[in-house]
């Protein structure tokens, strides 16, 4: 028995096929057309697992493009598929924050992985994923090799609130021959400062699961862990867990 869950993000689509037990997984960039993104995932999902699609019994669709994918039998907020996915994997989590491409959330949830609160902040890039990528890019680098670059340098104090004068003040201390490292160092702080500021906005419950793209890097994760006293659960694939989480409740629903 297989289900599927997509999640059709603002920067990637993420696929997971599940069996009960096994997990298989796809992330590909969303490109232009969320319901092009989600017919890669779903075909490559397919032919990575070995499995036709006729075998596939529930196909749950989540995230921003989730109603865009005529595929699917049914579509569910990524805060419920957020929700369910870290349960699932740690059965200890209490509070998610998650660290997309273009917002970050904090949730609350129950013993049952049911959501109990949650804030979403979608009104301002600085924070999410979008605006690592934009500091990255002025730094020459990719997202994935901003935690080699900060090799634990002191960080730059970032002070800029918005992304676009945060993007004007990064290049301003490159010419004034501020090393990179601590520019980098100091991105990854404020990034995890505005995670911290949102989590301080609800009632933060041990553990704390860190998800979303954002939470592949282990540098912003270790200095959340500083900042809040609290047990951080960062999942092996932080940014899977939306897509995760629409697959076992698919799965669940076929019991
Ligand atoms: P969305 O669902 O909005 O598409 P994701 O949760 O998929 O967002 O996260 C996308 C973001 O993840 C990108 O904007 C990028 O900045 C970030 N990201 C991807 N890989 C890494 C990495 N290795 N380290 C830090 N951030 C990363």
């Amino acid at each position: 028995m297989y289900s599927i869950g997509i999640d059709a993000g603002s920067v990637a689509t993420k696929g997971v096929i599940f069996d009960g037990e096994k997990i298989e997984h796809v992330i590909i960039p969303t490109g232009w057309s969320p319901k092009t993104a989600s017919e890669e995932v779903l075909k490559q999902l397919l032919v990575k697992s070995n499995i036709k699609k006729e075998d596939v019994e529930r196909i749950i669709g989540t995230g921003y493009g989730r109603i865009s994918m005529p595929f699917v039998d049914k579509a569910i907020t990524e805060i419920t598929c957020h929700a369910k996915g870290a349960h699932y994997l740690n059965k200890k989590v209490r509070t998610i924050l998650d660290i997309g491409g273009q917002d970050s959330k904090v949730i609350n949830i129950d013993e049952n992985g049911n959501i109990t609160d949650f804030l979403m902040n979608d009104k301002c890039a600085a924070g999410t994923g979008r605006f690592l990528q934009v500091m990255a890019n002025v730094l020459g680098k990719d997202v994935s090799e901003l935690d080699d670059l900060t090799n634990n340098a002191r960080p730059e104090a970032i002070t800029s609130m918005c992304t676009v004068f945060a993007e004007s003040e990064v290049i301003s201390l490159l010419a004034k021959g501020i090393p990179k490292e601590n520019i980098a160092s100091g991105i990854m702080h404020s990034i995890a400062s505005r995670g911290v500021s949102l989590l301080e906005r609800i009632n933060i419950l041990d553990d704390v699961a860190f998800t979303g793209g954002v939470a592949r890097s282990d540098v912003i994760g270790r200095i959340i862990n500083d900042k809040i006293s609290k047990t951080i659960y960062k999942p092996p694939n932080s940014q899977i867990v939306g897509a995760l989480g629409a697959a076992v409740i698919g799965y669940r629903e076929l019991l």
